[in-house]
């Protein structure tokens, strides 16, 4: 019941499910990530103790689970077309303010087309969204196997259509190894940041903090796929990379962030079958709370502790 106050508020985050895989070129499975992502949320609590003297969440931020997103397991591009339509029309589509969106993989295809509703939500800004994107791959690669739409292209595609401006985008975490040096290429070409597990291992977190505070009111978009996370933490997951960042420095790459002005966001590449201890599930939910309470702070008085 002590909901009932922020249940009649309009909606801060939809969060919603995409439960598609068929951009994959590896382990599918993560279709089934979204519910079990829901499943390991039931023992998240509200208050975080992250930031200065703590924050409820939940009192600051109203957040609704808006169901699953329609998929075409058949088709990467008619998947896009339906979880968009799905994605854009989500709680006060239309509105002045419309609630923010974020999706749970999915293989990170899923991504391109939450970034174009959000984008559209926000007033098409000109040149694009800023992205933060936490991922061992690039995932700017044009084509594999003649698929365009797979989970190595979205932010190639994101780039070419105008939804993501390149110069305001970081990839933290890279390691690889990659499909090609063309992917490395285009992200360079196009004036995209990169910072890969090596840079963070020897400069720590002071490049994320400073990039995000450079982004300052622009809107950001954030990009999470749970394979930047070594396999020992996150086993579940369909293009495990070998050598990444412990759980706890997952949280605090998120915490770093704080500050930015956060327009939607995706937690992606959760393979159920291959997390037997459901920690992969469990991982993916708490990066979900950490991203909403740098929204919480931002966007809301802080709550004060007691
Ligand atoms: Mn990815
Ligand atoms: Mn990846």
């Amino acid at each position: 019941m002590e909901d009932v106050a922020t249940e009649n508020r309009p909606v801060d985050w939809a969060i919603y499910g995409v439960p598609f895989d068929g951009g994959v070129t590896y382990r599918p499975g993560a279709r089934f990530g979204p519910r079990a992502i829901r499943a390991e949320s039931q023992y998240l609590k509200r208050f975080s103790l992250a930031h200065d003297n703590g924050i409820d969440v939940c009192a600051s931020l109203s957040i609704a689970d808006a169901g699953d997103a329609p998929v075409d397991p058949y088709s990467c591009e008619h998947s896009v077309q339906r979880q968009h339509d799905f994605a854009f029309g989500l709680a006060g589509g239309a509105s002045p303010k419309p609630a923010k969106l974020l999706a749970l993989g999915g293989d990170h295809s899923i991504a391109y087309a939450n970034i174009r509703a959000t984008w559209e939500r926000h007033g098409k800004p000109k040149g694009g969204l800023a992205l933060l994107h936490f991922d061992s791959h690039l995932d700017t690669v044009d084509a594999v196997w003649g698929e365009k739409w797979g989970h190595a292209s979205p932010f190639r595609r994101a780039i070419e259509d105008g939804l993501i401006d390149p110069k305001q985008m970081l990839s933290v975490g890279i390691k690889g190894p990659l499909n090609t040096a063309d992917d490395l290429q285009f992200a360079r070409d196009h004036g995209v940041t990169i910072l890969t597990y090596a840079d963070i291992q020897r400069s720590g977190l002071a490049p994320v903090e400073a990039f995000a505070r450079r982004l300052g009111a622009d809107p950001t978009y954030l990009t999470f796929d749970i394979d930047v996370v070594d396999p020992a933490f996150a086993p579940g997951t369909g293009t495990p990379s070998i050598g990444g960042f412990t759980s706890a420095e997952a949280l605090s790459l998120i915490r770093a962030c704080r500050g930015v002005a956060l327009a939607g966001a995706d937690v992606v590449e959760v393979l159920p079958d291959r997390d037997p201890a459901g920690i992969t599930a469990l991982l993916a939910a708490h990066i979900v709370f950490e991203i909403l309470t740098i929204d919480a702070i931002n966007t809301h008085q802080a709550t004060p502790a007691v």
